[in-house]
């Protein structure tokens, strides 16, 4: 692939206490381009005095932090919000090297990530208490405080939308934070921390930790002085950072794995289905916990909704996603092609067909990169893997159907409960569908669900607590009771 690949300037250290500095034992660890296999940069690890010192200074911190002139506080998000979008050229460029996906994905993502910081230095005024009826000569208030010292631990596939939907609320709450980024994307959260310390945050309030995560992640769990945390990420480690917090009591918020059923009734827009499909199962080359994963057609309209697919999916550019026109970019890492394969076996061998792809893209254009050809998949059934499993790659697994309730035992039959999509003319429908899917996100005739006011989270085991909006700063705060008797 002929694109030159200059990473732009980033810092590499980890950010500790308002420095820039190396772990305890000076190790690096390489950051990869998925689209070339080239190794790009060398980042600092800590190790655990490093993390013990970091949730140290995130202490230290906390009350000049907690008790900052709000005024204040609103600027400094505001500030991060627009050095965001001042640097969005450099940033995205960043975030393809390092992640793989289209540059245009990867600005969208970052001025997203803006929006969030700017919704929350809103949100910083709104962190209403209430007063509660009493008895006379009695006052009842309720007062939202900042819970303390915040940890995140965020995954590759949004470097930068996962780092800010957690930090920007956290921050606005009054909390110091703590971010411990996916290894294989920790330049974006660099860039990052290179616009807080731009923008002036006081020493310890916000710091990075790049290295083991199992280590760093035990650190985190064990402390007591950390009194949240908030992960992202697959839901095996999920519930193992939930077992390692149950020693220490953490308030812990967990947005896990996601099996979105996509489900087309036979009075849908198939055009507009189509479309809202291949948006968003391409995106991020279907490398997101919202993407649609079991397609549901009623098999009325199953012939002329796949073609509509089929046409989609044939003008799809595969590439590196520094490249003009290019919309579907590399996987993260090798190990992502295997698990593909080895789903589509499977589904072959029980009876689906598939239509397009079904194999990894070779030869001069895609030489070292971890490119998969989009693929559709038709006749999958229950019995396969690909019905189960979170696929996290660009493929289109068609399952049809004849009733609406056994469309809705087929969609509710998964682990996971985070998004869910259905697409109908028929208002009766919309209502008794939208109650019947055990989903945290329901987006009916859309795929657009996420947004800095909306609340974005699962059920099952897609985890629980909800970013984004005022649901997001709730999850950062402890309520607390004042029970006043002003006279005897
Ligand atoms: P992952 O393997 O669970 O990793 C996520 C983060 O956890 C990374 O920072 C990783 O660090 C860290 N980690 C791994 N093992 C750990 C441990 N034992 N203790 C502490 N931290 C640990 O997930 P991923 O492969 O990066 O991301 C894909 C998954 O995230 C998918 O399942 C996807 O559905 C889910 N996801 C969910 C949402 C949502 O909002 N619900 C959004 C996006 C993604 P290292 O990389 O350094 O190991």
């Amino acid at each position: 692939m002929s694109t030159k690949l200059e990473l732009p300037t980033v810092k590499t250290q980890l950010f500790i206490d308002g420095d820039w500095q190396d772990g305890a034992l000076q190790k690096t660890k390489a950051v990869e381009n998925p689209a070339t296999g080239e190794i790009v940069a060398q980042v600092a690890q800590a190790e655990i005095e490093d993390t013990k010192r970091t949730i140290k200074a995130a202490n230290r911190a906390f009350p000049e932090w907690s008790k900052m002139e709000l005024k204040d506080r609103v600027d400094l998000l505001h500030r991060v919000a627009q050095l965001l979008e001042e640097k969005v050229e450099k940033l995205a460029k960043i975030m393809t090297i390092e992640q793989g996906k289209p540059v245009a994905e990867a600005k969208a993502e970052i001025l997203s990530g803006a929006e969030n910081f700017r919704f929350n230095a809103e949100e910083a005024r709104r962190i209403y208490g209430e007063t509660i009826p009493a008895p006379n000569k009695r006052v009842y208030i309720v007062k939202k405080e900042p819970i303390g010292v915040t940890a995140a631990i965020t995954p590759w596939n949004f470097p930068m939308g996962m780092a800010t939907r957690k930090l920007a609320p956290a921050l606005a709450a009054g909390n110091t934070v703590i971010l411990k980024p996916s290894s294989d994307t920790p330049l974006s959260a660099l860039a990052l921390f290179e616009i807080f310390e731009e923008a002036g945050f006081p020493r310890g309030v916000v710091n990075l930790l790049l290295g083991n995560s199992s280590e760093i992640g035990g650190e985190l769990t064990a402390s007591d002085v950390v009194r949240k945390l908030t992960f992202t990420g697959s839901t095996a480690v999920g519930q193992k950072l939930y077992q390692e917090s149950g020693e220490t009591l953490k308030k812990i918020s967990l947005e896990l794995g996601g099996h979105a059923p996509f489900i087309v009734f036979s009075d849908a827009n198939l055009e507009s289905a189509a479309d809202g499909l291949i948006g968003s199962k391409f995106r991020n080359n279907g490398q997101v916990c919202i993407a649609p994963n079991r397609i549901f057609v009623a098999k009325e309209v199953e012939q002329e909704f796949t073609k509509l697919v089929l046409d989609r999916v044939q003008n799809l550019k595969v590439g590196n996603g520094l490249q003009e026109g290019v919309n579907v970019g590399p996987l993260i890492r090798e190990d992502a092609i295997h698990k593909i394969d080895h789903q589509l076996k499977d589904a072959t061998e029980r009876g689906a067909k598939i239509l397009i792809g079904g194999e990894r893209l070779l030869g001069e254009d895609y030489e070292k990169g971890n490119f998969y050809a989009p693929t559709v998949l038709t006749g999958v059934t229950e019995q396969m893997l690909i019905f189960h499993e979170e696929t996290f790659g660009p493929v289109i697994p068609i399952i049809s159907f004849v009733s609406d309730d056994e469309v809705i035992k087929l969609a509710n039959d998964s682990e996971f409960g985070l998004a869910s999509y259905f697409y109908t003319e028929n208002l009766e429908r919309v209502e008794e569908i939208s109650n019947a899917l055990e989903y945290g996100m329901v987006g009916v005739n859309d795929t657009v669900i996420s947004h800095p006011e909306t609340p974005f989270g699962g059920v099952k085991h897609s985890g629980f607590g909800r970013e984004n909006g005022h649901f997001g700063v709730e999850e950062y705060l402890n309520v607390k009771f004042v029970a006043l008797k002003y006279r005897q």
